[in-house]
């Protein structure tokens, strides 16, 4: 659907939708900051950028998603290096390191948890934040209780 030409351009209905919200509201080009109120042609004339009408968000909250995220992330991390120590230590004196390799099992399943979760983002942002809340106390409890339960194996070694 195309409407008024500006110029030589026909313009979609985006665009003139865009144009016309324009022509009245400040707003700023995403890419430079140059105010864009009373644009003639979507385009910004002190960058070049293209400029599309979209629809945002009021508020997007991603402190508990975070939060959910950090100790998987924290965890997958640690158990890439302790697996390097593994490696090393199976291949300098040829034994297996059984119960480090459990602890270190953990973690590659709680990275791999936080990856999953980082990629159904969209899944956790849509539920109520009280059920967010209970995400991040359980994935906090799980890894405290792990890491006081290594803590205590490391103690018996
Ligand atoms: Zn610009």
């Amino acid at each position: 659907m195309t409407s008024k030409p500006a110029g030589d351009e026909i313009l979609s209905r985006a665009d003139s939708l865009l144009l016309e919200f324009l022509q009245t509201h400040d707003a700023d080009c995403p890419l430079c900051g140059y105010n864009l109120k009373a644009l003639t042609r979507p385009v910004c004339p002190e960058c070049g950028q293209a400029l599309v009408l979209t629809v945002g968000t009021t508020r997007l909250r991603l402190d508990l998603l975070l939060a959910a995220l950090a100790p998987g992330f924290f965890s997958g991390i640690a158990a890439f290096f302790v697996f390097i120590l593994i490696a090393v230590h199976l291949i300098m004196l040829g034994s297996t390191w059984t119960i480090i390799a459990a602890v270190d099992s953990f973690g590659w399943l709680s990275g791999i948890f936080a990856i999953i979760l980082a990629r159904k983002r969209a899944a956790f942002l849509a539920q109520p934040r009280a059920n967010q809340w209970w995400w991040v106390a359980g994935i906090w409890a799980t890894h405290i209780a792990a890491l006081g339960g290594f803590i205590a194996l490391g103690r018996m070694l």
